[in-house]
């Protein structure tokens, strides 16, 4: 079998990560589509659209982010029907919804089976992590508890780059002292909320069961 047959002209290592980053979202996006007009759903161009956002995006969008993003090119699409395709993906199994106290749901388009986030208390992002032996510790977990496991959740919380920086920045503000530096910290990510948030119990981990729902 030929590896690169329907790649003409330049070899794929010289295609740029961007490059491969839209195909592999076009590929996603052709799954989700395939997947449910499967079962018989309507493929309306909105319902593309916001199937195209949620299989781009890296970034773990909210149900409202997604509306957000989908608006400029459908402003009369509703919120209700980015949750209402949201919840065929979940049907399907095709989406991973992470519930969150402090953000409301974020969603997986991209990797709808379970994977380790990380997890910005700063700003809120959410980054995928790679994590090895995932499988193993599972098995022996599973050995152990006589349970069988049937999903996991694993988030990490930290602060992102950005956030690290910007931290860091107020912090060589407040140390010249006086106002500048209490105005360079109070200008700084600041969600006090989140800023004294206890890490989460290790058992309090919860468990994001995937559950057929009913469409309407
Ligand atoms: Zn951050
Ligand atoms: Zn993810």
């Amino acid at each position: 079998m030929k590896r690169f047959s329907h790649a003409p002209g330049p070899p794929p290592d010289s295609a740029t990560s961007q490059d491969r980053q839209e195909k592999a979202v076009e590929r996603r996006l052709d799954e989700l589509i395939a997947r449910l007009s499967e079962r018989g759903r309507r493929i309306t161009p909105q319902r593309v659209a916001i199937l195209r956002v949620l299989a781009g995006s890296e970034g773990h969008p909210s149900a409202e982010q997604v509306h957000r993003a989908i608006l400029p090119m459908f402003p009369t699409t509703s919120l209700a029907t980015v949750y209402k395709t949201i919840h065929l993906l979940k049907a399907e199994g095709e989406i991973l919804e992470l519930e969150f106290s402090e953000f409301g749901n974020r969603y997986d388009g991209n990797k709808p089976y379970p994977h380790p986030h990380v997890i910005c208390s700063g700003c809120g992002a959410i980054v995928d992590a790679e994590v090895s032996g995932l499988t193993e510790m599972t098995r022996r977990i599973a050995e152990e508890t006589g349970f069988a496991i049937t999903t996991h959740r694993l988030d990490f919380y930290g602060l992102c780059p950005k956030c690290r920086a910007e931290r860091a920045a107020a912090d060589r503000a407040g140390a010249r002292g006086g106002e500048a530096g209490d105005a360079a910290g109070a200008a700084g990510p600041d969600t006090p909320a989140m800023r004294n948030r206890p890490a989460p119990a290790e058992n309090g981990a919860t468990y994001d069961v995937p559950r057929p729902i009913a469409a309407k």
